[in-house]
């Protein structure tokens, strides 16, 4: 199976979750978003609840692998596949296009509501905002309530100035969070963030104590001394519930084929690479779940199963996985603190450019690549200033800005 694969889609395992939700049985495929894909189906046996882990102070357990819906074609049968295999939390968020297809897919089956872990995500520019926005997001999934509602993405998106750096220990913020949790509009309230101040904003939210659960990107061998690291110990000591994200992405089909040849562990435990990094991920016992854009079944069997075959890596099983991985091309920054911007002596966010040329060439969102490139500020557009090799020297994913990013700037402006 390949993860960049954006199509192959399986015809013969549409399901049908219950209304009990624990039972599959066939369809014909009715709604609009299953006529499109829909053919011939078979009965899928329903397997357990994947394992959980409690979401941080809150105790809520989740199940350690979330089903990421980005854009995703053919989303309504993944979804319903997903939980067939286990899985009983899903991510969306405003801009994901996803919203309506849980929506419809709820009201069909309304019981699974509560069976699910559900979270979604806006762009607020003001607490009131975020107050505001979250009944648009609950009519978009038809529902009276998420489990989880995250401010999308804090960072520079929300002014190159950094203010939102204020938010996560703010008065104002902690009013409009608690207010919401108050309506039963949401029960946890937090942030997502893959922005290169990540450690910044979660030490800030430990410092504030009201955030109830991060989504942050991640990496499996962080550095122990890294600021992001003891950010992590930080909010995990804060009992906020630390979810990762955008930990497996860029890896071409190298990575697919020969990690595994390489690494003793993958062989042993006859894994498959992402398999040994969901593995070294869950090693992290802060991390009490990941989120993974699922985009077949394939992928989706791999996953299931990765979980139920689980047992902490040791560290130096994680340092052979590591040392394999980054010797392959890599196309997205996954730990980004901006260390390759200050050696390569600019302002311009490589690894922003890197994320986005991933989305542009990997996941084919390429509409969406643009937008988000639109939005960035022009100084973090403009490489021409970088010194490549020292950027390229400092990164620690080995990334090769030489060649990516003259085709970021094709691809994308
Ligand atoms: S050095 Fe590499 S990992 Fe760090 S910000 Fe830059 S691209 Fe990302």
């Amino acid at each position: 199976m390949s993860h960049s694969n954006q199509s192959g889609l399986d015809r013969r395992d549409w399901i049908k979750v219950s209304a009990a939700g624990i039972a599959a049985t066939a369809i014909t495929g009715s709604t609009s978003a299953q006529s499109a894909l829909a053919g011939p189906v078979n009965i899928t046996k329903m397997s357990d609840p994947v394992p959980t882990r409690p979401l941080g102070r809150s105790g809520i357990p989740v199940s350690m692998l979330n089903l990421g819906t980005f854009r995703n074609p053919g989303s309504d049968r993944l979804l319903r596949f997903s939980y067939a295999n286990g899985v009983r939390y899903f991510d969306t968020a405003d801009t994901y296009g996803s919203e309506p297809v849980i929506g419809r897919w709820l009201k069909e089956d309304p019981a699974l509501r509560n069976q699910m872990f559900l979270v979604t995500k806006e762009h607020p520019k003001t607490p009131q905002q975020f107050i505001d926005k979250l009944d648009e997001r609950l009519a978009a999934l038809q529902t009276d309530y998420v489990d989880l509602y995250l401010i999308h993405g804090i960072g520079n998106t929300y002014g190159s100035d950094y203010k939102s750096l204020d938010w996560p220990k703010s008065k104002e913020w902690q009013a409009a969070f608690e207010k919401i949790k108050k309506s039963g509009k949401a029960k946890l309230v937090g942030f997502s963030c893959h922005d290169s101040r990540r450690a910044e904003f979660l030490q800030a939210a430990a410092v504030g104590g009201f955030v109830d659960a991060i989504m942050v990107q991640y990496t499996p061998w962080l550095d122990k001394e890294s600021k992001l690291n003891k950010a992590l110990d930080a909010c995990h000591k804060a009992g906020i519930g630390l979810i990762s994200m955008k930990q497996i992405s860029g890896f071409g089909d190298k990575v697919l084929k020969d990690v595994p040849k390489h690494v003793p562990y993958l062989k042993e435990k006859n894994l498959t690479a992402y398999q040994g990094l969901l593995h070294a991920i869950w090693s992290d016992e802060r991390i009490a779940s990941v989120c993974v854009s699922m985009v077949n079944t394939d992928q989706i069997r791999e996953n299931t199963a990765a979980i139920k075959s689980f047992e902490p890596m040791k560290l130096t099983d994680i340092h052979d996985l590591r040392d394999t991985v980054l010797a392959c091309d890599r196309t997205l920054c996954a730990d980004c603190d901006g260390q390759c911007s200050r050696a390569g002596g600019t302002k311009a966010s490589l690894g922003d450019l890197t994320r986005l040329l991933t989305y542009h060439d990997q996941y084919g969102y390429r509409s969406e690549a643009k937008r988000l490139y639109r939005e960035l500020a022009p100084e973090s557009c403009d490489w021409s200033d970088a010194d490549l090799a020292l950027a390229e020297a400092a990164c620690p994913n080995h990334l090769k800005f030489s060649s990516l990013l003259p085709r970021a700037s094709q691809c994308l402006s």
